[in-house]
């Protein structure tokens, strides 16, 4: 799929990996997966693959980092050099740095930062594979580390985007779509408390047209966040028949 196709969107409303507008791509979420992290959780959403690790709440490194009050979120997102098309630098762009940061202020409202003062987490997020909205995925992985890890939460964080190809506002656009499509909105949500935690917009949409990605962004959060909570109970079902078995 080299060439610019002319519609992104056929007749049938199909778009050119199949789906209908409100359908999202098909994950696959796995929590426990680093024996050396503290928490850690894999994700396939589409194409993208994404690992995440999380260490603490633990003293701070430098220690004059740390805040008399309240935990210090470090975040690294970091997409490898073979995660896309054309071979990215190893080191940090600004994209990394925004993205870093983007993904830590959408978790943080889901953490009880107050409760544990001087003290730091430090969350790495690493891309293997990329097909558009790895920030999404990222944090949706991101959060089921921290659960894994066993730290205490207000709720999970789901993420999911939606956005304009053509005429239409669809769902969890991939790499294409995000890149010849109209407009992007990347949005995370901790659907217990109907909270949302992260809210972007890249392109141009009515008022009309936000609303409705909004919503669509919001139900596809919801379908994530019950299959976040499947991939935890996994992890626990498989101890309890090790437990069970001894
Ligand atoms: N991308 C790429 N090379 C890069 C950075 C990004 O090919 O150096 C692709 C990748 O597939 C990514 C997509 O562009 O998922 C969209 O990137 P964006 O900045 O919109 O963030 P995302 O949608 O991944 O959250």
């Amino acid at each position: 799929m080299n060439e610019k196709p002319e519609k992104l969107i056929d007749k049938k409303g199909c778009r050119l990996d199949g789906r209908k507008a409100d359908e999202l791509r098909p994950l696959k979420l796995e929590v426990g997966v680093l024996a050396n992290a503290d928490g850690s959780a894999y994700i396939e959403h589409g194409k993208n693959k994404i690992l995440a690790a999380v260490f603490g709440p633990r003293e701070m490194h430098p220690k004059h980092l740390s805040l008399p009050d309240r935990m210090v979120i470090r975040c690294r997102y970091h997409m490898a050099p073979f995660s896309v098309q054309e071979r990215k630098s190893p080191a940090p762009s600004r994209r990394e740095v925004e993205l870093s940061k983007v993904i830590r202020e959408s978790l943080e409202p889901s953490l009880f930062v107050e409760l544990y003062p001087r003290t730091g987490i430090d969350l790495f997020i690493e891309v293997l594979q990329a097909d558009g909205g790895t920030r999404c995925a990222s944090i949706t992985a991101a959060s089921l580390a921290i659960a894994d890890a066993g730290i205490p939460m207000r709720d999970l964080v789901a993420a999911c985007a939606a956005g304009k190809v053509d005429d239409t506002v669809v769902v969890d656009l991939f790499d294409l779509e995000d890149k010849l499509g109209v407009a992007d909105v990347p949005l995370a949500l901790m659907p217990n408390l109907n909270a949302v935690t992260l809210l972007q917009m890249d392109g141009i949409l009515t008022p009309e047209e936000f609303e409705q990605a909004v919503n669509m962004a919001m139900e596809g959060c919801k379908k994530i966040y019950a299959m976040q909570k499947d991939a935890l109970k996994t992890k626990y079902m498989a101890i309890k028949e090790e437990v069970e078995e001894e």
